[in-house]
């Protein structure tokens, strides 16, 4: 069977900088799937927000039709998406992306994609998958299943030093409003809603390294 570890939870639980030390520590490739999500919905507020709005077939039907224009490719250090052969980076962090990406992921036939596009990915095995849906729909059969959580005020912290560090003059108030919307959407959707997955190990990082969190899953490890 191929080897998945999952690592899901809230935006700022610190998944996404423990499940990097944990890939580049076994030598295993990463998937971050929340940026397959924001690649799609970088693409569709690009080229088609009335789509967006919608919601419809007609946004299926067009970023069916634009998936060749991305390549992704799995390393190690995590996923790298390009579209046209232009990496994608920053602007998947945008603002204007986070507070529309959670429309885009309650769309079942978006998260029906995205699994596709992340069990091919996973075929060989040797991966750690980190999103919000990993051990729950796309990798239920992974050998070892671990859940984040942090208090909001840390996680608000957290988010405020990421967009900060790009040069985004924000608050801490818009941050947690942000936050906040995005964690309302991700755990009330129909389709696959944020929940802790059967089996998995549930760790809160308020208080903790990310060293710290590294160890404590290591240790978990079967
Ligand atoms: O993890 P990240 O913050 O990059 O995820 C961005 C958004 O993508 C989440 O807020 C959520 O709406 C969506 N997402 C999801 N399922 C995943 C990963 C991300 O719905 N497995």
């Amino acid at each position: 069977a191929p080897e998945i570890i999952t690592i899901d939870g809230p935006a700022g639980s610190g998944k996404t900088t423990v499940a990097r030390m944990l890939a580049r520590h076994l030598g295993w490739r990463l998937l971050e799937s929340g940026s397959l999500y924001r690649a799609l919905t970088w693409l569709a507020l690009s080229e088609a927000p009335e789509l967006l709005k919608e919601r419809g077939p007609r946004l299926m039907k067009f970023l069916r039709e634009r998936l060749p224009d991305l390549r992704f490719e799995a390393s190690e250090k995590g996923l790298s998406l390009f579209f046209r052969e232009k990496p994608l980076r920053e602007e998947l962090r945008l603002p204007e992306v986070e507070a529309r990406v959670s429309e885009l992921a309650a769309v079942p036939e978006v998260r029906e994609l995205v699994g596709e596009i992340l069990r091919e990915l996973a075929r060989e095995g040797r991966v750690v998958a980190e999103g919000r849906d990993m051990g729950t729909v796309v990798f239920p059969e992974a050998q070892a299943k671990f859940f984040l959580t942090a208090s909001d005020e840390v996680r608000a912290e957290r988010r405020l030093r990421d967009w900060r560090a790009q040069g985004l003059s924000v608050t801490r108030e818009e941050v947690l409003a942000s936050l906040k919307a995005r964690d309302q959407k991700d755990s009330t959707r129909k389709t696959a809603p944020l929940t802790i997955p059967q089996g998995a190990l549930v760790i809160d990082t308020s208080e903790k390294s990310p060293e710290e969190v590294l160890k404590e899953i290591l240790s978990r490890l079967p």
